[in-house]
């Protein structure tokens, strides 16, 4: 079933020095249950376009759906619930592990007896049930990551954005805690759209790539992912022909763009 669907979207920045256009006439959908990661040059409007899925900015030109639904006058807020992952983690170092996964509930006063019953389910089964009175320096980084995406999981998100989670994690970590973030979102039928600079990670997490053009953005490609062998382990999924392909196709794509820059 179709979740979200964007069509001809367009988008400007507008200050005193001018325009800077930022999306170009954008469209694609994104499945129930499906992980979509776009990658495209840094600057091109990757961010952009997550904030306008979020509802936080409106297209200047196109439609956004939701289940069919038209919901470009109202913003995406309005009639979807969407969990956001950033860089940095923001958990709070003044709060327990527990009283940081609790927050977003907190926020939407529904602290129930049933959503406080899920949150200890997620701590158990991502394994940092015994550090849940910790405070977060205590805790590695990738724990750190897990415990953010429970908060995110917390409040039931239709939607997941994640903004280039994994970049503040050294490479080995990166390499796992993707995995398994991804591991998680998907054996709970999820819907997920991932931005990340890094093709590799990409290719490994996701169902479907989407490559943006340089500023203003647009659809270079869209590319499916499929590989024989479990999702489960990033290190085998890289040691396939099948990786090396989907790699050299889509390095081609962005090198292509990359060349096609002006110069200067
Ligand atoms: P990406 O996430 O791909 O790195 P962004 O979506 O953050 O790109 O930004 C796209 C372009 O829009 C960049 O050139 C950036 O400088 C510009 N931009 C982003 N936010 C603003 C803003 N609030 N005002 C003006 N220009 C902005």
């Amino acid at each position: 079933m179709e979740l979200l669907s964007l069509h001809d979207i367009s988008y400007a920045y507008h200050n005193l020095k001018g325009e800077t256009p930022a999306l170009s006439h954008i469209s694609f959908s994104v499945s129930q249950g499906e992980f979509l990661a776009i990658v495209g040059p840094s600057g091109c409007g990757k961010s952009t376009l997550l904030s306008m899925i979020a509802g936080l900015l409106l297209p200047e030109e196109g439609d956004l759906f939701y289940k069919g639904k038209y919901i470009t006058d109202c913003g995406t807020g309005a009639v979807m619930k969407v969990g956001y992952m950033l860089q940095r983690d923001h958990l709070f170092e003044w709060r327990t592990i527990y009283r940081n996964v609790i927050l977003g509930l907190e926020l939407n006063h529904s602290l129930t007896g049933e959503n406080l019953d899920y949150v200890s389910k997620l701590l158990k089964d991502y394994d940092l049930y015994a550090f849940k009175d910790k405070k977060p320096s205590e805790l590695s980084g990738g724990m750190r990551q897990r415990a953010a995406l429970i908060r995110t999981m917390a409040i039931h998100p239709d939607l997941f954005l994640l903004d280039e989670p994994f970049s503040a994690l050294d490479s080995q970590t990166r390499l796992n805690v993707s995995a398994d973030i991804a591991q998680i979102i998907r054996s709970t039928d999820k819907t997920a759209i991932l931005i990340t600079h890094d093709l590799s990670e990409a290719i490994t997490l996701a169902d479907r790539v989407l490559v943006l053009s340089r500023r203003p953005a647009r659809v270079k490609c869209e590319m499916p992912i499929r590989f024989a062998v479990d999702r489960s382990d990033p290190l085998r999924i890289r040691s396939t022909a099948e990786y090396q392909l989907y790699f050299n196709q889509l390095w081609e794509v962005l090198t292509n763009e990359q060349a096609d820059a002006p110069k200067g």
